[in-house]
C-alpha cells in the first residue's frame, strides 16, 4: 500500500478526501470511482485509521493508479485533517466504528471515532471551505420500526449505542448545514451486503462459517427483519448524492428486500448446501431491534435512484466471492 505521497492533483478533477476507504463499504466506493465505470474526472485520497476493520487488501488494485492515493490516520487527528481536508475539494466520510455487538460490549471508542470523528472532519471543512460534505450514515438511527416505512423526516429513536453514535453525528452535520451554511448531505442505507463484508457481519459470518463445516450463531427466535442492500446498489446512491443531490438533505436508501433473519438463514443454507442442524440458536442480542425499514421515495423520485442487483443473484455472487477468496477471509 503506497501511504502519505503528494496528493494527486491532475488539473480539472474533483478532488475527493473519502474517510474509512479501507472498510467494506468505503472500499467498495473508491474501486467503483477509479474503475471502468467510474466518473474519470476524480482523484481520490482515502483517510483510514486501519482498526481491525480496515483491511489494505480491499485497496490493493488501486496502489499503482495515477489518481489514488492512501493516507493511513485516524479523523480524530485535528492536525493532519485540518491539512488534508484544505487538499480536497470534498469529503465522503464512511468512517465509523460500525458493529452493534461491539458497541453493546463498549461504547467509548464509538462516540470517539464516530462522534467527534465526525466533528473533527465538518470543524476542517468549515476552515477549508470545502464544496461538500457527504455523511454515510444508516437506517437504525430511526429505531425499531413495528410497522410502516420512516421517511427522512421520522424521528430518531436509536437503540444501541453504535445507532446513538451515528445519531449523534448527523445532528452535528446537520448543525453544520443550518449554523454555517455548509453543503452537507446524509445517507441513511439499509443492511449492506458484498464481497470483501468484514467476517463479524451477519452473512459474510455465516457464509464463512459454513463454509468451514462449522455451526451459525442465529440470535432469539430469528424472526428480527432486515432490508438488504448490494453494496453496488449503495455505491451508486452515493454518487448520485454526491453529484446531484441537495445541501441540506437526508436520502434514504433502500434495497428492496425484507427478510427475518431465519429467511436469510435458509438462504444461506441453500447456497452453501447444508441444513438447519448447522444452525445453533442463542440468546438475542440485547436490545435487539426487531425490524428496519425505510422509504426510500425521496432518493428514487429526486435523483432518479433505483436498486438494480436482485437479492437472488447479489447473494449467489457473494457466496461464491467468500468461496474463491478463502484467503481474504482465513488470514
Ligand atoms: P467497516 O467497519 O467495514 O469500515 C469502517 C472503516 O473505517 C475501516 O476501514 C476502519 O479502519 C475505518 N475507521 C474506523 N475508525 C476510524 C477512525 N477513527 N479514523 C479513520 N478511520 C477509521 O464499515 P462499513 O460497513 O464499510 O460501513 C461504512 C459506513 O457505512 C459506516 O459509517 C457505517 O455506519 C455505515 N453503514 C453501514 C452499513 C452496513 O450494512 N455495513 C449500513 C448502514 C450504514
Amino acid at each position: 500500500m503506497t501511504r502519505n505521497r503528494t496528493a494527486p492533483r491532475p488539473a480539472g478533477t474533483t478532488r475527493i478526501l473519502v474517510t474509512g476507504g479501507a472498510g467494506f463499504i468505503g472500499s467498495h466506493y473508491v474501486r467503483t470511482l477509479l474503475g471502468p465505470d467510474g466518473p474519470g474526472d476524480v482523484a481520490v485520497t482515502v483517510l483510514d485509521a486501519l482498526t481491525y476493520a480496515g483491511n489494505p487488501a480491499n485497496l490493493a488494485a488501486l496502489e499503482q493508479h495515477p489518481a489514488f492515493r492512501f493516507v493511513h490516520g485516524d479523523i480524530c487527528d485535528a492536525a493532519l485533517v485540518d491539512g488534508l481536508v484544505a487538499e480536497h475539494d470534498e469529503v465522503v466520510h464512511f468512517a465509523a466504528e460500525s458493529h452493534v455487538d461491539r458497541s453493546i460490549a463498549s461504547a467509548a471508542q464509538f462516540v470517539r471515532s464516530n462522534v467527534v470523528g465526525t466533528q473533527t472532519l465538518l470543524d476542517a471543512a468549515l476552515r477549508s471551505g470545502l464544496r461538500t460534505f457527504v455523511h454515510i450514515s444508516t437506517d437504525e438511527v430511526y429505531g425499531s420500526i413495528d410497522e410502516g416505512y420512516p421517511p427522512e423526516t421520522a424521528p430518531l429513536r436509536p437503540s444501541s449505542p453504535y445507532a446513538a453514535s451515528k445519531s449523534a453525528a448527523d445532528l452535528l452535520v446537520l448543525a453544520y448545514h443550518r449554523t454555517h451554511g455548509l453543503d452537507v448531505r446524509l445517507t441513511r442505507c439499509a443492511n449492506n451486503y458484498g464481497p470483501y463484508h468484514h467476517v463479524e457481519k451477519l452473512i459474510p459470518l455465516f457464509v464463512t462459517r459454513l463454509l468451514q463445516g462449522r455451526r451459525v450463531p442465529l440470535y432469539g427466535d430469528g424472526l428480527n427483519v432486515r432490508n438488504w442492500l448490494h453494496v453496488d446498489d449503495h455505491v451508486r446512491a452515493v454518487e448520485l448524492v454526491r453529484t446531484k443531490g441537495a445541501p441540506g438533505e437526508i436520502y434514504n436508501v433502500g434495497g428492496g428486500t425484507s427478510l427475518t433473519n431465519k429467511e436469510l438463514t435458509e438462504r444461506l443454507l441453500a447456497a452453501t448446501g447444508t441444513g438447519w442442524d448447522r444452525v445453533e440458536y442463542v440468546p438475542d442480542r440485547k436490545g435487539h431491534d426487531r425490524r428496519y425499514a425505510l422509504d426510500d421515495g425521496k432518493i428514487r423520485d429526486e435523483l432518479g435512484y433505483e436498486p438494480r442487483v436482485g437479492f437472488a443473484s447479489g447473494l449467489a455472487a457473494t457466496v461464491e466471492w467468500y468461496r474463491e477468496n478463502r484467503w481474504w477471509w482465513e488470514g
